[in-house]
């Protein structure tokens, strides 16, 4: 038994090399029948009555994907200058700040003069980690609650789980888990005024 489990693990291993997910988790679970199916970036497949495709690593449908493209789209110019917005440092600034490479950097130049720019680089930072959980939370619960016998990793590898799953306790799980983290992001950001003591 065990060294049928270390073998099937290792298979596994030398799967996950070769797909290049050397990070995965190779661990076999108890009580769990685990079977895998892959996917690869830029797949688009059909799962219950959703499409979903594998986006920077990530299982996500179709239409979210949709409307993360809504999101970053890049108007032709700069909605604080009005200058058009073609230089290579303007469309990923505009992601962050909404705004052109330039108005950031006159932006942040003003703030470093009032003493304000390392405090705002935090918030930025922290801010930004608060987006990520509340992505990561909505994909999760999406993952779980679209069908019952499947759930995804990270790394995109769609994982069969027959029996002892619940809907409901994952979905409980991950948002338990998304609450505490932005409880403590939301601590940070708010901290940041000054004279809170520890933690
Ligand atoms: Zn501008």
């Amino acid at each position: 038994m065990l060294k049928k489990e270390f073998k099937r693990k290792d298979v596994q291993r030398a799967r996950n090399l070769i797909t290049g997910k050397t990070g995965a988790s190779t661990g076999t679970q108890i009580g769990y029948n685990k079977k895998t199916e892959d996917y690869k970036e830029g797949d688009v497949w059909t799962e219950g009555r959703k499409t979903w495709t594998i986006k920077n690593g990530i299982k996500q449908t179709v239409s979210k994907l949709d409307a993360i493209k809504k999101e970053v789209y890049i108007p032709l110019s700069c909605p604080c200058c009005g200058k058009i917005m073609k230089k290579r440092l303007d469309k990923p600034n505009y992601k962050i700040h909404k705004k052109c490479f330039d108005c950031v950097v006159e932006f942040e130049h003003k703030l470093r003069i009032r003493g304000e720019y390392d405090d705002y680089k935090k918030k930025l930072v922290t801010k930004n980690s608060l987006d990520i959980v509340n992505e990561m939370e909505s994909y999760l619960l999406d993952a779980i609650n679209t069908s019952n016998s499947s759930f995804v990793s990270e790394d995109g590898v769609i994982e069969k789980w027959t029996g002892g799953v619940s809907k409901k306790e994952w979905s409980q799980k991950v948002k338990e888990a998304s609450q505490t983290r932005r409880e403590h992001l939301e601590k940070e950001l708010n901290d940041k005024e000054g004279t809170k003591g520890t933690n």
